[in-house]
């Protein structure tokens, strides 16, 4: 795995014409060496495989890390990376080094380095999953698929927002997750217009509608789905709405293609709900890439740059918000695969009333 991920860099690095990359974001430094401690760095090369940590993680590394030499550095890791570093164009993460970093880098580096920014790098090439990453995202979305029916099965009506937030986070540890991959959104009726609510301590009233977003992490990988549920019967207004949202999110899902536009997938949902009159009641991006990270690259959304790789996996979530009135989002995760899309999300889609 890490030697097949080494490869990949080092082609990037040939690309960019950059003799080393310092990889300093965690999860980037947990996709390249497998290190899921919360302090190390690496440098890559051609022929540079350097891995620096504390003292407090240096067996941790030696269980985890493979392919690289392992350090056990001091106090100032960053500082005693550069100093490593070999002469000529050595690529930094400036996205996410803050500016007394980089000064660090910059006093330590030898006169011989120079210093490139390449933040995203690393982020660009996990936005294509292996085999192993695919199977623990699968895995994750079962595993909180499976959560939330037990949840469900027990009913809406009566319980407060919090306590099915609550069950849905203890039903996904009981079954194995690390975490949720984010505090889960439980919001009904009205509450559901506001797309990133927070679960409240009111009682879901029957016959509303009820979002629930909610996702589990497995083994360091996320999982994302959105259902909207009915807390007994609803009226036409609802139907309409959430026909509408289930309409344009299947019809977003089924362009995920491999070579597809990350900007026309969010359009093809986005006229359909604007051909319905609601085009400024959707007023997020259709999706977006999860991985390490449940938000990650691509991203699908209006002027997003960029095409739909093979193995990459995102979300299609569109959703119409009424302030004061309701809420509807239905999301998927899906895989990008060449004959078409293997959604891992596995609720059903179709209006329940629960
Ligand atoms: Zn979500
Ligand atoms: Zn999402």
């Amino acid at each position: 795995m890490s030697e097949a991920r080494s490869g990949r860099v080092v082609e990037q690095l040939r690309e960019r014409e950059l003799t080393a990359l310092l990889v300093t974001d965690l999860v980037d430094l947990r996709w390249l060496t497998g290190f899921s401690g919360t302090n190390g760095a690496a440098l890559i090369g051609a022929d540079e495989r350097l891995f620096l940590t504390d003292f407090r993680y240096t067996e941790q590394a030696a269980d985890q890390v493979e392919g690289f030499e392992i350090v056990r550095a001091g106090r100032d890791l960053l500082g005693e990376l550069a100093a490593r570093l070999p002469a000529g164009h050595a690529g930094f993460d400036d996205e996410r080094l803050t500016v007394k970093e980089h000064a660090r880098l910059v006093e330590k580096a030898g006169d011989s380095v120079e210093l490139v920014p390449a933040g995203g790098l690393l982020r660009e090439l996990r936005e294509v999953k292996d085999a192993a990453e695919l199977e623990r995202i699968a895995a994750a979305a079962e595993l909180a698929t499976a959560a939330f029916e037990r949840v469900v099965a027990q009913g809406l009506a009566g319980r407060t927002e919090r306590a099915v937030a609550l069950e849905l986070e203890h039903q996904m540890r009981l079954a194995g997750a690390e975490d949720p991959s984010f505090p889960s959104i439980v919001a009904a009726g009205p509450h559901g217009a506001l797309p990133h609510a927070e679960p409240r301590d009111v009682e879901i009233p029957a016959g509303v509608l009820v979002t629930i977003d909610w996702g589990a992490r497995l083994d360091g990988y996320c999982s994302d789905c959105t259902r909207t549920l009915a807390s007994g019967p609803v009226g036409q207004r609802e139907r309409g709405v959430y026909e509408l949202v289930l309409s344009a999110q299947e019809a977003a899902l089924a362009a995920v293609e491999p070579d597809a536009a990350c900007a026309s997938v969010d359009g093809v949902a986005r006229e359909i709900i604007a051909a319905a009159g609601y085009g400024d009641r959707f007023g997020h991006g259709l999706g977006h890439g999860v991985g390490l990270e449940v938000h990650e690259g691509p991203r699908l959304a209006k002027g997003a740059a960029g095409t739909l790789a093979v193995d990459s996996v995102v979300t299609v979530e569109p959703g119409v918000y009424l302030p004061g009135e309701l809420g509807v989002r239905i999301e998927d995760l899906a895989v990008v695969a060449e004959d078409g899309p293997r959604v891992l999300t596995g609720f059903t889609k179709a209006l329940t009333e629960v």
